[in-house]
């Protein structure tokens, strides 16, 4: 693993703790090591205070590297890198708002045309399960066919991305969709997208993607 991408993972660690969205250890970030591991971030580790040695690598049988202990929720990682090729990085967190809805076992609807980032007109929310089980993992994937977040049940959030960059902006943005949503309808009835004008903006963002440098660019995130 090339040091630079431990080092942007540390920075993201204290970026995630700044933006409240991991919480000391509540929540996890791994990155795809090679085609048949990851490194994922210590159980009980402090997100804003990770050191590059600190993470530990996993193989897709489930034996791991004797430095830490991996996280407890390494399961799910581990089965989207197997079942999504594209994914570099993952970020989990039971970030305030986005948590919140996830107790209403709720998916975050087509209110806001951001709400595309994650690749559909909504995001799904998986059914529960226990935490760090193959139940869990199976509905977390479930819930990310054709989209790369979804909330989970009584839980948190996750999301996946092309590379960690990535994989924080859509998990950040989406902790402030689930905000935004909240407050609206707590004042009062939202109007939502219809699924016509939801697939304009899906095919409009597809445009954008083309590249990784299009993707992050000012106008497709605030334009
Ligand atoms: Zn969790």
């Amino acid at each position: 693993m090339d040091d630079a991408i431990l080092e942007q993972a540390v920075a993201i660690g204290v970026k995630l703790a700044d933006h409240r969205l991991i919480r000391s250890s509540e929540g996890n970030l791994s990155l795809r090591r090679d085609e048949n591991s990851f490194l994922i971030t210590p159980s009980g580790s402090k997100i804003h205070a990770l050191n590059q040695s600190d993470f530990v690598a996993v193989e897709f049988d489930g034996s791991h590297s004797k430095n830490h202990r991996p996280s407890s929720e390494w399961r799910f990682h581990q089965d989207i890198y197997r079942t999504q090729g594209e994914a570099q990085a993952i970020i989990h967190t039971h970030s305030e708002y986005a948590t919140a809805l996830a107790c209403l076992r709720e998916d975050l609807p087509a209110f806001h045309y951001m709400v595309a980032i994650a690749g559909g007109d909504r995001i799904k929310c998986c059914d529960y399960a226990l935490f760090g089980s193959e139940e869990l993992s199976s509905n977390i994937l479930a819930a990310l066919e054709d989209r790369k977040a979804c909330l989970i049940a009584n839980h948190g959030l996750i999301a996946w991305g092309r590379s960690l960059d990535e994989a924080y902006t859509i998990a950040l943005e989406i902790e402030s969709l689930c905000k935004q949503y909240l407050i609206a309808r707590s004042t009062g009835l939202v109007c939502l997208l219809s699924d016509e004008e939801m697939q304009q903006v899906i095919e409009k963002f597809q445009d954008y993607r083309i590249n990784k440098l299009q993707f992050e660019s000012k106008g497709v995130l605030n334009g």
